[in-house]
């Protein structure tokens, strides 16, 4: 695993709706691979190698979760909306960044209240809504903050840490939910493009994930793969009790077999050849279910209902400003994605697709 490539694609901000940054990478990086690019107009985009067979589709998301500009107080203060699923008590006193139309950034911090303002008061204890909550820029007054660059509909993000832990095996970062998938993408492209396989290969990434898998669907319908693989992030549940009913998946296990979550149950014929794949080259899995959803479950309903399944990375604690994954479970994800475009060809997609 390139960490230095990934740590450039992680500290990209790329909020729903404004993936700019990180489209401008990825179509700098599939450009270095490939002459035939594709894009929709939400701004999706792929880079195509060609082979003759069925057209398997490879895609991670570009967007992660944060928040939008909404207003200015007088007081210089920033009001967010925010964007995908992101939890108020998560994203108190974190340094964030706002992005600027010329692309500079602006960092303010989502403050807290110190104990010493609430001693003594009985304050209760409450769920914290990133809407409500306040960006502190530094800005004196409204019009200092527009001095500063702040307009409405600026994508807001987190600064990033991205380090290594000790033992040398995990890794923390913003974002890995998911540049894992975006960069798997271009793995996968550079694979394809490096030899022969019987199926034509789209790779790259789709917008607005997070906020209801909407680049999936424009991207799949424009394309109409055979074949569509979400490379996505789900997270695991392995720092919780194991009696959790929740507590499923672990770091360093694996990739998820996504089987269940409540838009895509995935199907039987390609559950089937998951299995005997992972099996028969030593890839290491684990089953998993989510309460999540991922962009297979918008494909999946794309014209005439595109076989889809999701290779899942495993991750402890997305939608936050740090999430970890693990270096091994990159491994198995890419070995996995790999052998797809190595395996289906006409004849396994009709016994995959027989299998319903
Ligand atoms: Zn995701």
């Amino acid at each position: 695993m390139d960490l230095k490539f990934f740590e450039k694609l992680t500290n990209l901000p790329g909020v729903s709706g404004r993936e700019k940054y990180v489209r401008e990478f990825m179509r700098e990086e599939i450009s270095k691979l490939t002459d035939e690019i594709v894009q929709d107009n939400l701004g999706s985009i792929m880079g195509v190698s060609k082979g003759k067979g069925p057209v398997i589709m490879i895609a991670g998301h570009m967007d992660e979760v944060g928040a939008i500009v909404t207003g200015i107080k007088d007081n210089g203060f920033i009001q967010v909306k925010s964007i995908g699923g992101i939890d108020g008590n998560v994203f108190l006193s974190q340094n964030m960044r706002i992005i600027t139309d010329e692309g500079k950034e602006i960092r303010g911090v989502f403050g807290s209240t110190p104990p010493h303002i609430g001693r003594g008061l009985d304050q209760g204890s409450q769920k914290l809504e990133v809407d409500d909550m306040l960006l502190d820029i530094g800005a004196d007054s409204a019009d200092h903050a527009k001095e500063l660059g702040v307009k409405i509909g600026q994508q807001v993000v987190p600064v990033n840490d991205f380090y290594v832990t000790a033992d040398g095996k995990k890794v923390v970062s913003k974002a890995w939910d998911n540049r894992l998938g975006c960069g798997v993408a271009l793995e996968a492209l550079k694979y394809a493009m490096s030899k022969e396989h019987p199926n034509t290969v789209y790779a790259g990434a789709t917008v607005q994930e997070e906020v209801g898998l909407r680049g999936a669907i424009t991207i799949s319908q424009m394309i109409n793969p055979d074949l569509f693989i979400a490379i996505d992030c789900s997270p695991v549940g392995d720092f919780l009790d194991k009696n959790h009913p929740r507590s499923f998946g672990a770091l360093g296990k694996g990739f998820l077999l996504r089987f269940y979550d409540p838009r895509c149950i995935m199907h039987q014929g390609m559950k089937e050849f998951f299995i005997e794949t992972a099996e028969k080259y030593n890839i290491p899995y684990q089953p998993f279910l989510s309460m999540g959803g991922t962009d297979a479950a918008a494909a999946q309903l794309s014209n005439e209902g595109i076989l889809s399944a999701t290779i899942g990375m495993p991750a402890r604690y997305i939608h936050s400003t740090a999430g970890m994954i693990h270096v091994d479970d990159y491994d198995a994800v890419l070995e996995m994605v790999k052998k797809i475009i190595d395996i289906v060809d006409e004849k396994v997609l009709e016994e995959i697709k027989s299998n319903v």
